[in-house]
C-alpha cells in the first residue's frame, strides 16, 4: 500500500540494533517466559514441577521495546515497579513445531534485556485470574540491548547478574533455566508460526525488586553482552 494512503504517517517498523553493522533487525513480536528459574518461582510464591507443568508465556506490544541506554519514564498507576533481567533471544527464520534437536535452527542471536513490571498489578491480576497485561504490557517496559549475532548457537550457561546504583540484586546462570533455550523455541512453536524478528524473553531469575526514581540499573550476561537502564520521574 502507498504510504500516502494512510490517514496518518503509520508508526516506525520496531527494531533493535545489531553489533558489528549499522543493519537493524526488525522486531516482530515480543514473547516472555513465566517462571523459568526455580529460585523465582518460588520468590513468586508458585513453585514450578517440570514433571508435571509445561512453560507459559506472555506477550507483550513490540512499542513497548526500548533500546538500552534510555531513560524511561516511572510508569503511571504503580508503586511497585520491578526489574527482571533476561536473556532474549531473536529468531531468524520461520518454524512451527520445531523439534527440540532442531530448535538451534531458528536462532539468529541473543541480547540483555529487562521485563520491566508493574508487580503490583501483576499480582492482583494473578490472583483474581484476570489478564497481566496492565501488569507487564508497560510502555517502555522491555528493554533490549543490541543483538549480537550467534545463528545456530545454543547458549546453554553463562552467569547473568543485575545491580541497581552498583548493588548486585539478582547473580545466576543461564544454566539454571528450567525449560532451556532449545525447549523454549519447540514449545512456543507448538502455538505460533515462529517469524523471523520474534525476540523470546527467556524468564528471570531470583532476586526481583522495586525501582524508585533515579535509580541506574546495569544487567550482564556473560558472552552477550550488557543493558543499561535509568528510571525517570514520573511519567506526565
Ligand atoms: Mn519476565
Amino acid at each position: 500500500m502507498a504510504q500516502d494512503n494512510y490517514l496518518w504517517a503509520p508508526a516506525p517498523t520496531p527494531s533493535v540494533a545489531i553489533r558489528g553493522g549499522s543493519q537493524r533487525l526488525p522486531v516482530q513480536r515480543l514473547f516472555f517466559v513465566g517462571r523459568n528459574y526455580h529460585a523465582h518461582a518460588a520468590e513468586m510464591g508458585r513453585p514450578v514441577d517440570k514433571s508435571v507443568e509445561r512453560p507459559f508465556y506472555f506477550t507483550k506490544s513490540p512499542f513497548t521495546l526500548t533500546p538500552s541506554g534510555s531513560t524511561t519514564p516511572y510508569p503511571s498507576e504503580t508503586a511497585n515497579y520491578h526489574f527482571e533481567m533476561e536473556l532474549v533471544l531473536a529468531i531468524g527464520k520461520p518454524g512451527f513445531r520445531i523439534p527440540v534437536a532442531q530448535a538451534h535452527e531458528y536462532i539468529y542471536g541473543y541480547a540483555c534485556g529487562l521485563d520491566m513490571t508493574r508487580r503490583d498489578l501483576q499480582l492482583v491480576a494473578r490472583d483474581k485470574g484476570r489478564p497481566w497485561d496492565l501488569g507487564k504490557d508497560v510502555e517502555h517496559s522491555s528493554v533490549c540491548s543490541e543483538i549480537v549475532p550467534m545463528p545456530g548457537r545454543v547458549i546453554e550457561s553463562g552467569a547473568i547478574e543485575l545491580s541497581v546504583n552498583g548493588q548486585v540484586k539478582q547473580h545466576s546462570d543461564v544454566n539454571k533455566l528450567i525449560w532451556n533455550i532449545r525447549e523454549i523455541i519447540a514449545d512456543l512453536s507448538l502455538f505460533y508460526h515462529l517469524q523471523p524478528g520474534d525476540l523470546i524473553y527467556s524468564g528471570t531469575p531470583e532476586g526481583v525488586g522495586p525501582v524508585v526514581s533515579g535509580d541506574k540499573l546495569h544487567g550482564h550476561i556473560e558472552g552477550v553482552g550488557e543493558v543499561l537502564l535509568t528510571v525517570g520521574p514520573a511519567a506526565v
